[in-house]
């Protein structure tokens, strides 16, 4: 039976998201370096807004895919405890990458002779943070949905195409026990697991 990916809604949010960007970043209007300070601390808070607020609804709709029980999710409490958290995977805790971003961000329209260049790099490099951060809650979603089912075991699935690479092969098909699922493999990893019953 084909099974279609959790990632579809993911898909959709990051979407919407990428359209947001272009908006905020107009903000910057003047390249001083009072005003790009200023300007960077909008813009990223109000990224960093729109990606809690946009992460939360997709978290309560992916657990509501996969949960077969009455429990009570608390979905922004679940995204605000992943963006506190250190990944594993992406080697940071979200909020602090946030803010990196923006003081770099910062950094380089103020010292770069061609500032536009450096907005348009800025913007690519958050919403690529923003997208693997809401492949992040879809894949713990998932799990946390798994768990509250009761369910004990589950396997790994890979996007079977020509870009997977060798490590996610590896894992395709594995059956974990639902503490001991391994992290992913690398960052922007689309693999997920299924409920073993
Ligand atoms: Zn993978």
């Amino acid at each position: 039976m084909a099974e279609t990916t959790p990632y579809k809604k993911t898909d959709k949010t990051i979407s919407y998201l990428n359209r947001q960007y272009g908006r905020m970043f107009r903000r910057v209007t003047s390249f001083d370096a009072l005003n790009v300070i200023d300007v960077s601390h909008e813009i990223y808070e109000e990224a960093y807004q729109l990606a809690e607020q946009e992460a939360t609804r997709l978290a309560q709709s992916i657990y509501g895919d996969y949960s077969r029980t009455e429990a009570v999710f608390d979905a922004a409490g679940f995204v605000l405890a992943l963006i506190l958290a250190y990944n594993p995977v992406t080697k940071y805790v979200f909020q602090n990458e946030i803010e990196r971003k923006r003081a770099r961000f910062a950094e380089s329209v103020i010292a770069s002779t061609t500032p536009a260049e450096e907005i348009a790099l800025a913007k690519r490099l958050l919403a690529a943070t923003n997208a693997q951060f809401m492949d992040d809650v879809t894949f713990d979603t998932l799990i946390q949905a798994y768990r509250d089912n009761g369910t004990e075991k589950v396997q790994w699935v890979t996007a079977v195409d020509d870009r997977r690479c060798k490590q996610c092969a590896a894992l395709h098909g594995k059956i974990f026990p639902i503490d001991k699922i391994p992290p992913k493999p690398h960052i922007h990893c689309r693999c997920w697991v299924r409920e073993v019953r």
